[in-house]
């Protein structure tokens, strides 16, 4: 079946999982093993050339997660263009992350990165990647001749992006920035967890590659640590320097580096995520529809400075998030009036929303990224506001978690 011509629930529950043919189970098996018996020496591994030889450069389970993952991401299935997607899946969004960026930049080589994004990105290209001699520069996303100027013409092999941002929900407009890369002979790389594919679609706008951490909301159930490369299967690195001699096809490198680094996702995990996968849809209609009911609240309440979510008319992003993004998304970021204190009460006094890092989960989430998930750039241009709250919206009835904050904020 070419699943491709379906809409996106329709992938999100087939792609890759068509019935067992030996069993008709209909979903795929965890195939919990790690080597399969070969038909001969350096031979066909089931006669056909399909088989498997060792879990870590493949497995059926992970496989049946990857083809769905590249289902719901292809600029063909998304009215995109012609192009198609690989997918690979790994143990977590860090993982798929460095990753990407062994595959892409050797020492010598340098990338931009946006100047608000999870500190966990910055901190491994900046602490990471930078000591063996990958050099960044931040640059604010939304501000083109920002990004223009921060590029290097012949050293900046990538631009990477996040869009909405983690934690201040900033937008950037995809297409204009892969013109700019693909200009500067970079490649674009966007950062698709808050949105995920069912509210935006990369690819399709002329990214070269999806960075997924699955353990938000594809996973969607808080229960599974992952992540996943996404890339169009006609991106090219136009650059033949550096990395391991493994030709200029960017799935081709990310391929043999899935395998030659090993940072692969388990098959029970890769099983946990596509069953994530096949509620996408109607999770996150549920997530924006709760969103959408808390930012109300939210922005009528006295306590509260400044509401920062890319589906109101007055955020500076919200014209290029209505031009790429189905709708806004589950998360929400909001300063209080009383400074960081207050923030802190926030987090400390809310019932519904547990205190927690992560986000994308069926449970409401609250945070102090200052002093959680983004405690790891204090003191760098990533640093953000004392005053801030970030919400992961979930599944619960809205009216339980209007009051709970009602409560949270008096
Ligand atoms: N990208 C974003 C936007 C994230 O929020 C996170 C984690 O919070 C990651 C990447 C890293 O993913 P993981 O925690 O699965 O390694």
């Amino acid at each position: 079946m070419n699943w491709d011509r379906k809409g996106f629930a329709t992938r999100a529950i087939h792609a890759g999982s068509e019935p067992d043919p030996s069993t008709g189970a209909v979903v795929t098996p965890i195939y919990q093993v790690s080597t399969y018996k070969q038909d001969g020496v350096g031979g066909l591994r089931n006669g056909l050339g399909t088989g498997y030889e060792y879990s870590r450069s493949g497995n059926p389970t992970r496989t049946a997660l990857e083809e769905c993952l590249a289902a719901l991401e292809a600029p063909s299935a998304s009215g995109g263009g012609p192009a198609g997607a690989r997918a690979f899946a790994f143990a977590s969004g860090l993982a798929a992350e460095d990753t990407v960026l062994r595959s892409l930049l050797a020492p010598g080589d340098h990338l931009v990165v946006p100047d608000d994004a999870y500190g966990g990105t910055y901190r491994l290209v900046a602490r990471v990647a930078g000591p063996w001699g990958v050099e960044h520069t931040p640059a604010h996303l939304s501000d083109l001749d920002a990004v223009r100027a921060a590029v290097r013409p012949g050293r900046t092999r990538v631009v990477w992006v996040e869009t909405p941002t983690n934690p201040l929900l900033g937008v950037a407009d995809i297409a204009a920035l892969a013109g700019i890369a693909h200009e500067a002979g970079a490649l674009l790389v966007v950062d698709n967890t808050f949105a995920t594919p069912y509210l935006q679609n990369p690819l399709a706008l002329g990214a070269d590659v999806v960075v997924h951490s699955t353990t938000k909301y594809c996973g969607g159930h808080s229960d599974v640590v992952g992540g996943a490369l996404v890339v169009r299967d006609d991106a090219v690195a136009p650059w033949t320097d550096g990395v391991g001699q493994v030709g200029p096809g960017v799935a081709e490198r990310i391929g043999f580096h899935q395998n030659a680094m090993g940072a692969v996702a388990g098959p029970f995990d890769a099983w946990l995520v596509q069953r994530g996968l096949k509620t996408l849809a109607v999770r996150m209609e549920r997530h924006c529809d709760n969103a959408e009911r808390v930012v109300e609240f939210l922005l009528g309440h006295p306590r509260v400075r400044q509401v920062l979510y890319p589906g109101l008319p007055e955020h500076p992003g919200h014209d290029v998030a209505q031009k790429q993004m189905r709708r806004f998304g589950g998360m929400i970021s909001f300063r209080v009036v009383g400074g960081e204190e207050d923030a802190l009460n926030v987090c400390k006094r809310t019932e519904v929303f547990t205190l927690g890092e992560s986000l994308g989960g069926v449970e409401s989430l609250v945070e102090h990224p200052g002093r959680m998930t983004h405690a790891s750039v204090a003191g760098s241009a990533l640093e953000v506001p004392a005053d801030l709250v970030r919400l992961s919206v979930g599944l619960e009835d809205a009216d339980d978690l209007i009051a709970d904050l009602k409560t949270a904020l008096a």
